[in-house]
């Protein structure tokens, strides 16, 4: 017997066979949206729960209204189930829900319901409605319907409040869905509808923390990392690979860039720049990054800069920071403590790798105290020594790019 859900096994009820296909139904995001914005916003989430789904199967998207509906061919439900997992991923998608779709008739809707609350234990509510009022039933009479079938087949107790179990059914233009529970998404903007931007990515927990926060925020983002290579091992870039690659199932095609960044830090320290060494070698990052950014075709830069976290983090020092470059630099974390950041990375599950082991390229110039309150000027002294457009721009030209796909097992 197949269900649609977790449902544990025992108690089968006799009923007959759903005469019905599993399918995925999505809630979408943001549906404050009007207009054109919400012909964009339906047009490229689709594009990307067909990219995210391919590896699975070939689907049809169909758009209805405030839904879509995610068809595969021959469906069997283990399928379904796996395109539900990874469809959940999709930034812009409030719920995937693993639904039957039956015809639109009350006795195909009472199969569905039976087979789906089988052997389930606990109290239940069915909540009904119509996007096509075109049905022998109002929402409430579906709801006390099909709330008595279930009681009569199962003998369990209908609870309105809190109930264990829900029983959705959505009347629709030519079909009814059937489903209970579903997988909650992120919500937010289709990743590629607000534009391009390069993440500079290391090896903590912050920066991919910010990449997850600005992708639901609608930017498809490139990843560029500074190793301290050839000084310290590469460690660090399989981290940075390992958690690209993580971060890649909420977009996909993500590219990876690397830069060996050991010689240009031993310059910095000895160009005598001492307390401001952190400082100018951030602000050296972002310079190489605008470069790669504007190659890529990038509109913005993203750190994981948070107010106060690192004595680099304060506000003059980000004031040092963006004087660096003409691009904007996006920090998403700027407001956030680190208990919530480290909250996100969990949920998102880049903490476990952002935790193992590594060398921070950042420690081979730690200075004793380091400076929190970065003078422009000192800076711009210490680059002019450095001739530091011309070192960027060295940096930039010796990026190597990788393709971490989420899924893909092995290291980088
Ligand atoms: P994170 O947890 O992201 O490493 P952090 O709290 O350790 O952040 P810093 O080390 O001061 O703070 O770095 C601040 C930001 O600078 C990072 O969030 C990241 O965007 C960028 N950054 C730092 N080190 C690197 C690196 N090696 N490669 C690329 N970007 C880096
Ligand atoms: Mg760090």
């Amino acid at each position: 017997m197949t269900t649609l859900d977790t449902a544990p096994a025992g108690a089968a009820g006799e009923h007959a066979p759903v005469d019905g296909e599993p399918c995925v139904l999505i809630k979408l995001g943001e549906v404050v949206l009007k207009g054109k914005n919400r012909e964009l916003f339906e047009r490229r989430l689709a594009d990307n729960v067909r990219a995210a789904v391919r590896p699975i199967a070939r689907v049809d998207v169909i758009r209805r209204h405030g839904v879509f509906i995610v068809r595969t061919k021959d469906a069997d439900v283990a399928t379904v189930d796996r395109l539900a997992a990874r469809i959940s991923d999709v930034m812009g998608i409030v719920w995937a829900h693993r639904a039957w779709r039956v015809g639109k008739d009350v006795p195909s809707v009472e199969r569905a319901a039976l087979e789906l609350m089988d052997g389930r234990t606990g109290s239940f509510a069915v909540r009904s409605r119509r996007r096509d009022k075109r049905f022998p039933m109002t929402s409430t009479e579906l709801d006390r319907h099909i709330g008595g079938q279930l009681a009569d087949a199962y003998g369990q107790p209908v609870r309105l409040k809190n109930p264990d179990h829900t029983l959705s059914i959505e009347v629709d233009r030519d079909e009814v869905f059937v489903y209970s529970g579903g997988l909650p998404g992120a919500g937010g903007l289709p990743v590629g509808m607000s534009g391009r931007a390069l993440v500079l990515m290391s090896g903590g927990i912050d920066s991919p923390v910010a990449a997850y926060r600005m992708m639901r925020r609608g930017l498809r983002v490139d990843y560029l990392h500074f190793s301290g290579m050839p000084f310290t091992g590469p460690e660090s870039i399989y981290k940075a690979y390992a958690l690209v690659r993580e971060l890649d199932k909420f977009q996909g095609g993500s590219r990876l860039f690397v830069v060996p960044f050991g010689k240009a830090q031993q310059q910095i320290k000895s160009s005598g720049a001492d307390r401001l060494a952190v400082i100018a070698q951030r602000r050296l990052m972002l310079r190489t990054g605008e470069l790669l950014a504007r190659r890529l075709g990038g509109g913005a830069l993203i750190t994981g800069d948070a107010l106060g976290q690192v004595s680099s983090q304060t506000l003059a020092n980000i004031t040092a920071l963006d004087d660096a470059v003409e691009l904007p630099i996006l920090r998403p974390l700027v407001g956030m403590d680190k208990i919530e950041i480290i909250e996100q990375a969990r949920r998102v599950r880049t903490l476990e790798i952002s935790e193992l082991p590594d060398e921070d390229c950042c420690t081979l110039l730690a200075p004793r105290r380091a400076e929190t309150r970065a003078k422009i000027d000192d800076l711009r002294q210490i680059e002019k020594r450095l001739d530091v457009g011309e070192l960027a721009e060295q940096l930039a030209a010796s990026v190597q790019e990788h393709r971490p796909v989420y899924g893909d097992a092995g290291a980088a």
